[in-house]
This record gives C-alpha cells, sequence and structure tokens, in this order.
C-alpha cells in the first residue's frame, strides 16, 4: 500500500463534517512533486510520479484507506462572522503517519464541489495553486511553520473567474486542517460538548503535554497562543504578509495556512498591504500582532465553558493569559531580530540597535531581504561588493549606526567572520519575491510551461546560499515588472 491512511477526523462525529468524493477531471498530468516530503511522510518516492498518484492527485481515483470528507468550519472574515463556511473546495483524504511519528493530514485543494461550496466551483485556478506550492515550500526553506506542498497537478479543465483559465489541484500536507474557525462553528451553536470533543482531539494530536495539565483546557489555549505568537513574529521577521489573516485562515497547529494574496514586502513599509480585498489595510504588515490577538480572543471566547463553568472566574483565568500577549510578542520579536543583526544575547539597550535599523530601512525605502542580507558584509575585511543599490548603506544616519553596533558586537564570544557567516544562514538572499511568483504563474498560464516555477521552486529551498546562476532573483522587483496587489484567486 502506497500511503497507509488513517482517519481520526471522520472518527470524530459526523457533525464535524461532511463525506464527499472529490469530482473526477477530464485529462490531468503532473505539474510538480515534492520528493523530500513524499520521503518524510514514508511515501514511496518513485510512488509520486506514477500514474496511480496523479490519479489520486486530481481526484479521479480514491486509494483504498482513504476516507475524503470537507470539515465544516465557520470564521470571522475582516471582523465579520460567518457561522458557516467549512472546506468549499478542498476535501481531507486521511492522514498519514510521518517518519517522526505526527498525523500529517492529506488534502486537496480544488477537488471540486463539496456541501460547503456554497455559490463556488470548487476548483481552483492554476495560478493558486503554483502560489501556494512555490510559497509555502520557501516558507518552509525559511524555517516557518507551514502547510506543505505534495503536489501539483493541473487538470485539463477550464476554471471560468474573470476570464478563463486552466484548472489545478494542489495536494496540501498540515499537521491538521483545524482553524480557530472549526471551534467558533460549535460555539454559535451553543454545542460545547463538540467544542470540548474538538479540544480533546487538538490536545491528544497536537498539544499532548497538555494532558498533563490541572488545568488542560487553559493551557491548550495557552499553548496556542504561544505557538501562533512564535509564528506571527517568524513572518514579519521575513517581512511576509500573509494578507487574510481571518480566523478560518487560523490554524490551531501554528503552521501558516491559506496562502491566499500574501507577498513578501520588498522596500521596507509598516503599512504596506498587496491584498486586493484588503481596501482598509486590515491585514497590513505591522498589524498582523494586533489581529492575532483579536483572533486569539475569539478563540479564547469559545472555550470559556470548559475552562470553568463559573463564567466570570473563566474570564480571569482567560485574561491572564491575554494579558501577556504583548509581553511575550516583543519578547519573541526582539530575540529574532536580535540574531538577525548577529546579536546571541540581550543585553540592556539592544532593543534600540533594531528599533533604529528599522526605521533607517524605512526611511531610506530600502529593500527589506536585503538590507538584513548584506549587514554581515560589514564585518569582513574583503566586502563583496553589493549587486544593486541600496540606498540604507549610503545614509548618513547608518554609518553612525554602523560603528556603534561593531563596539556592541566586539563583545560577542565569536568572531566578526564567524559571526558574519551566522547572520548568513538567518537572512535570507533569496525569497519569493512577487514578481517572479507572478512570472512563473504567468508562464504556465501562457506558455503552458512550469520551467519557471520548477527553477524558483528549486531556488527557494535554499535560501541562504549564494547562487551565482540566479543572483539576479534575488533583486527587488523594478518599475517594470512590480506586482502591487495580489489576489486570492479562489
Ligand atoms: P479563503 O479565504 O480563500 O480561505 O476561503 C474562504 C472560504 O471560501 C472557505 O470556506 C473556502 O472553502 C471557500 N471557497 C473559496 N474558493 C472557493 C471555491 N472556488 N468554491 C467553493 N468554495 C470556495
Ligand atoms: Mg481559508
Amino acid at each position: 500500500m502506497t500511503i497507509k491512511f488513517k482517519n481520526s477526523y471522520a472518527d470524530l462525529p459526523p457533525k464535524f463534517y461532511s463525506k464527499t468524493n472529490p469530482s473526477p477531471v477530464s485529462n490531468p498530468s503532473l505539474i510538480l512533486a515534492n520528493s523530500s516530503l513524499a520521503q518524510e511522510l514514508g511515501i514511496p518516492e518513485n510512488w509520486i510520479r506514477s500514474q496511480q498518484a496523479i490519479d489520486t492527485f486530481s481526484g479521479n481515483k480514491i486509494l483504498s484507506g482513504s476516507n475524503p470528507i470537507a470539515m465544516v468550519y465557520a470564521g470571522h472574515q475582516f471582523g465579520h462572522f460567518v457561522p458557516q463556511l467549512g472546506d468549499g473546495r478542498a476535501l481531507l483524504l486521511g492522514e498519514c503517519i510521518d517518519k517522526l511519528g505526527n498525523h500529517r493530514d492529506i488534502q486537496l485543494k480544488g477537488s471540486g464541489k463539496t456541501n460547503y461550496s456554497r455559490s463556488g466551483d470548487g476548483r481552483s485556478p492554476i495560478g493558486p495553486v503554483i502560489r501556494e506550492y512555490l510559497v509555502s515550500e520557501a516558507m518552509h526553506a525559511l524555517n516557518i511553520p507551514t502547510t506543505r506542498a505534495l503536489a501539483a497537478v493541473s487538470t485539463g479543465d477550464t476554471v471560468y473567474r474573470d476570464t478563463s483559465f486552466p484548472g489545478g489541484i494542489l495536494t496540501r500536507v498540515a499537521k491538521s486542517h483545524v482553524r480557530i474557525g472549526t471551534f467558533e462553528y460549535f460555539a454559535s451553536l451553543n454545542d460545547f460538548e463538540s467544542v470540548q470533543t474538538l479540544s480533546d482531539y487538538c490536545i491528544n494530536r497536537l498539544y499532548p503535554d497538555c494532558l498533563n495539565s490541572t488545568d488542560k483546557y487553559l493551557t491548550f489555549l495557552k499553548s496556542v497562543v504561544e505557538k501562533q505568537i512564535n509564528l506571527i513574529a517568524k513572518w514579519m521577521s521575513v517581512g511576509f504578509i500573509h494578507g487574510v489573516m481571518n480566523t478560518d485562515n487560523i490554524s490551531i497547529s501554528g503552521e501558516t495556512i491559506d496562502f491566499g494574496p500574501c507577498a513578501f514586502m520588498e522596500a521596507f513599509n509598516p503599512n504596506q498591504v498587496f491584498s486586493a480585498i484588503d481596501a482598509n489595510g486590515r491585514y497590513r504588515y505591522s498589524k498582523q500582532p494586533e489581529i492575532l490577538l483579536w483572533n486569539l480572543m475569539r478563540l479564547a471566547e469559545t472555550l470559556l465553558p470548559l475552562i470553568d463553568k463559573n463564567q466570570e472566574k473563566a474570564i480571569e483565568k482567560v485574561t491572564v493569559i491575554l494579558k501577556d500577549f504583548w509581553p511575550l510578542f516583543e519578547t519573541n520579536w526582539l530575540a529574532i531580530l536580535l540574531k538577525k543583526i548577529g546579536f546571541s544575547t540581550m543585553k540592556d539597550n539592544d532593543d534600540l540597535f533594531i528599533n533604529e535599523l528599522l526605521a533607517l530601512i524605512e526611511s531610506t525605502h530600502s529593500d527589506f531581504t536585503l538590507s538584513f542580507r548584506y549587514l554581515s558584509n560589514l564585518l569582513l575585511d574583503n566586502p563583496t561588493s553589493l549587486p544593486v543599490p541600496l540606498p540604507l548603506f549610503e545614509s548618513e544616519a547608518f554609518k553612525k549606526w554602523v560603528p556603534r553596533w561593531k563596539k556592541r558586537l566586539e563583545s560577542e564570544p565569536a568572531s566578526f567572520t564567524d559571526i558574519a557567516s551566522h547572520m548568513n544562514k538567518i537572512n535570507p538572499l533569496f525569497i519569493p519575491r512577487n514578481h517572479l511568483v507572478e512570472a512563473a504563474i504567468q508562464e504556465a498560464i501562457q506558455e503552458n510551461k512550469v520551467d519557471l516555477m520548477k527553477t524558483l521552486n528549486a531556488l527557494w529551498k535554499q535560501p541562504f546560499l549564494p547562487n551565482e546562476t540566479y543572483e539576479h532573483y534575488s533583486y527587488p522587483a523594478t518599475n517594470e515588472n512590480e506586482v502591487t496587489t495580489t489576489f486570492c484567486g479562489t
């Protein structure tokens, strides 16, 4: 057997999902399959390119042991509660146990209508499939928790949006697809027995340490808060903007999920928004922690009756945890940013180095990624010349910052050369720049080719390593190829 399916979510009561088979497609072909992920999941590497695999990834064949279901959830979309969403274009085929013994969901995205499709067609154009494949795999290589891409197929069918597009299906792998919105679905129905079933499911699968706690649901909330804080701090440390931080797009496992109109910032602007559907900038770069706290409050509300039968007491307990949000976020953020500038420990006033540097990158409109990357150059006796101009490095204020920074680095145990090489393992050279993702999508749509997608996928697997051949892919967009708006593309 190729994938040994478990179906622990399908073993929950039927109100948690709706049993649905994928709708067949006319002419599936493989775009890309992920050998290293297959290996991690214990799936034979030679199988993922076989005809049987292509039939499975396109929904034309259901492997034995798989029990496809669409999961139900609700969610706050742009602040407004929608009582029922659910997998409208996705199907959970089942779980497999990876080499570390963890349950990993295997899900098709774009596999046809489900009970939760509402007015949607349950399909996906090829663009969002390519975007999610490239960006989620790049996030993984950047050491940021994320859902993964196991395979992408084209369906041979046409998908209609504002115009027609070739259709595609992504096979996505997640530690779990339970979202804050899944909790909200049952809580809004006053079905707290199901909230408890769901909590127990998540604790057993994702947070087994909570089982040792006397207050296990409170500890569960605390664990999710910590995981999510760490995730968002990591996003922001590489300039990532998720774009649609609705509660249905916030995973309980702490993985980045649902890559819609997401993008990496180039010139540093805390107010940066890319998403075409985010007119008011609700999900702009700098607002992501505040929105996360808001989302975690929605999760906390659903858990109150489990935490204490006395509502006031429950609120008190939850408040203690949520009050810690900002100090915890600041600590996480600072710890990551200090490493980016070569500090191994935090000393008094170290935060000033970060805040001043960020203000300078912003005021000089310099590229966020390259500003951090080329800092290490300043520690070398023979620095390489900058491949692209960085206004930061010309700024008088920055020229005054550098000697102070170097003086502080002298108190570090490592040599400047070692610090520089360590910084280069943290500050990426290659990130999924929007114009490149877009170029790969356009090549697939217009020329029916995925060469650029494959090149970028290979390059972004090693985001910290210099690469002479593809050095130009480390450069920010020019006025000609800049992409300023991103779309969900659903
Ligand atoms: P998103 O914000 O892209 O994660 O999607 C929000 C909701 O809309 C989810 O419940 C999706 O399942 C649903 N949805 C998005 N696109 C489609 C589609 N093409 N057909 C059916 N449902 C969809
Ligand atoms: Mg979603």
